[in-house]
């Protein structure tokens, strides 16, 4: 019988990181992951998706302590590690640039460099979550080759690790990749993102929960991928015989507005907007209620306005596409919080 593979998850508690575990539980492997202390429990998220499983262990860590890091690799001995514990919010890293950068740059060394003292270099393989949020400004479509300009202490940090990986791999020969990933949502996405903010707006109006849903920049592009498709993709970087870096996207781009006006319409609204600038707001076209409006708190000091990706080298290298469209993303997104509202239940405790 072939040895169970050992993965080692940092980030677990967080859409991709539980996502990912339950993928490569599903897969048979043995799962470990990083967990933070905090005062309410995180681990719920995780151990309610994956709670049938066996093989799942957590283990109290922090990003920011490099001994503790080494010593849980040592202990665990993965055979793949990883990394996507972060500070991921955009707009949450310019109140805390510092804290940015201690964990999705400074964390990543860690890890690198601990795997470096372990003597582990051809023993493990390693996935750094990088983002497209790295292309900043680099007119689209982005992709491997295009240069980066990064525009918030987030994006900086992700950057740092970019090249960090990229370092340990050239200079000490690191099995480590980066996956470039453009946006990716699921109805576990963190409520702080704006497609999850407007699914559980528009799932709460409906319900006659709540009245309006405010917004920042409407204008801004992205290219939204389902993450369960992203997954599969992660994994498959770390399956290849070489390290390498590849972008995943859909190619397709959407702006907040359409996503907003997608998400309306699978409730049978059609959102007519009326006004300019912050002084804009949409309306139920039958009825006239204003449901959206712009509240100038929420747009960023400095904005990525336009990201769309070409996962061309992912799809010929690693066989890889999305299979999930933005219709089907954003429908399962605000199925996901009616059901919510309906049973009292978050998205994450319920099944598939
Ligand atoms: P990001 O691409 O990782 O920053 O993902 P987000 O979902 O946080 O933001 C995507 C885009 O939506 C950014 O350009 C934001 O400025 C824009 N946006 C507009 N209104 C909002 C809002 O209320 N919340 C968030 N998070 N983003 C918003």
């Amino acid at each position: 019988m072939t040895q169970r593979k050992r993965a080692l998850i940092t980030g677990i508690t967080g859409q991709d990181g539980s996502l990912l575990a339950e993928f490569l539980l599903e897969k048979s492997y043995e799962v470990h992951g990083l967990v933070r202390w905090d005062s309410v429990d995180t681990t719920q998220r995780i151990k309610k998706r994956s709670g049938s499983y066996q093989n799942l262990y957590l283990h109290f860590a922090d990003m920011n302590d490099a001994q503790t890091i080494t010593r849980l690799i040592k202990e665990t001995r993965p055979d793949e590690i990883y990394n996507l514990a972060a500070l991921t919010h955009v707009q949450v890293s310019f109140e805390t640039p510092a804290a940015a950068l201690e964990t999705n740059a400074l964390g990543t060394q860690y890890v690198l460099e601990a795997v470096r003292l372990l003597d582990m270099e051809n023993d493990v393989r390693i996935y750094q979550a990088s983002s497209s949020e790295m292309f900043g400004s680099i007119p689209a479509p982005q992709n491997e080759a295009s240069p980066f300009a990064p525009c918030s202490p987030y994006a900086i940090a992700k950057l740092t690790a970019y090249w960090m990986a990229r370092m340990y791999r050239d200079a000490y020969g690191l099995h480590v990749s980066n996956g470039i990933l453009f946006n990716h949502e699921s109805p576990v996405r963190g409520e702080d993102f704006v497609t999850r903010k407007i699914t559980k707006a528009v799932a709460a109006i409906e319900a006659g929960q709540q009245d309006v849903l405010a917004l920042g920049n409407l204008e801004s592009v992205r290219d939204w991928g389902h993450a369960r498709d992203y997954i599969e993709g992660i994994w498959l970087m770390l399956q290849q015989d070489a390290p390498d870096d590849y972008v995943l996207a859909t190619g397709k781009a959407h702006s907040v507005r359409e996503f907003t006006e997608r998400a309306f319409a699978h409730i049978g609204v059609k959102l007519v907007w009326e006004g300019e600038g912050i002084n804009e707001i949409g309306k139920d076209a039958k009825t006239g209620k204003v449901l959206v409006k712009v509240d100038p708190a929420l747009f960023r000091p400095k904005d990525v306005n336009y990201l769309l990706g070409d996962a061309a080298k992912a799809q010929e290298k690693l066989g890889w596409s999305p299979r999930i469209s933005f219709d089907d993303l954003v429908s399962e997104m605000v199925n996901a919080d009616r059901e919510a509202l309906r049973s009292g239940e978050e998205p994450w405790q319920m099944a598939g």
